[in-house]
């Protein structure tokens, strides 16, 4: 297995929405004061509470275009209805410094992320079950009808694709989550390899 020592510490976040990637991201900042947190850019629109620069940079469509065109995301993608991308220099400035950059991304700049950075780690979260996602997804409240459909279908497409990650966290108890990725990526981080990576047995998938 690969370890981190000396090439970066790259750690990808993934999840369908609803998974809780986010909540995880945001707990293992609060107990890592060093880690950091690579903050992407976006065009959809600020949510109640977010701040521009701290959860995303928010930018309108042609000052994304032009970022992309520029070669100022190391990955992007559109996600749902928006646009995201993960700026390449902050990444590659964390990367050099030896910093954990965590990264909160969909399946597809997950992928995007690993091609270019082989060394990096993904965890992937999921949801216990399909119906707690769509209550998850409901509770937040943040979207629309039409929006919610989206992110459903799309929640379990994503889910099909589990076993392009190193690792899956079930997310049953949102504490047991965060310590277990809090445990995987320090483990990860001095070169320990012995988690079981036996990824058929983890997680059944829905069909
Ligand atoms: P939200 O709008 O709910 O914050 O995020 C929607 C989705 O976009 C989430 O799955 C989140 O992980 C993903 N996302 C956030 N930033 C990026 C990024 O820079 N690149 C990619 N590919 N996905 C992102």
């Amino acid at each position: 297995m690969r370890t981190a020592a000396g090439k970066g510490k790259i750690v990808i976040i993934s999840s369908p929405s609803g998974g809780g990637k986010t909540t995880i991201c945001r707990r293992l900042l609060r107990r890592n004061r060093r880690w950091v947190f690579s903050v992407s850019y976006t065009t959809r629109t600020k949510r109640e509470g977010e701040r521009n620069g701290r959860e995303y940079y928010f930018v309108d469509l042609p000052e994304f275009a032009q970022l992309r065109r520029s070669g100022f995301f190391a990955e992007s993608a559109r996600v749902h209805l928006h646009y995201y991308g993960t700026p390449r220099r902050p990444l590659d400035g964390a990367i050099g410094k030896g910093d954990v950059v965590l990264l909160d991304v969909d399946v597809k700049g997950a992928a995007s992320i690993k091609r270019k950075y082989p060394q990096a780690l993904s965890l992937f979260v999921l949801p216990p079950s399909k119906a707690e996602l769509r209550r998850r997804l409901k509770r937040r409240g943040t979207e629309t009808r039409a929006q919610l459909a989206v992110r459903l279908n799309n929640a379990i497409a994503e889910m099909e694709k589990y076993d392009r990650f190193d690792y899956i966290i079930i997310n049953k108890d949102i504490n047991e989550a965060v310590t277990a990725a809090d445990h995987i990526i320090k483990s990860w981080t001095v070169g320990v390899t012995y988690f079981g990576r036996n990824k058929s047995k983890a997680y059944p998938v829905y069909r």
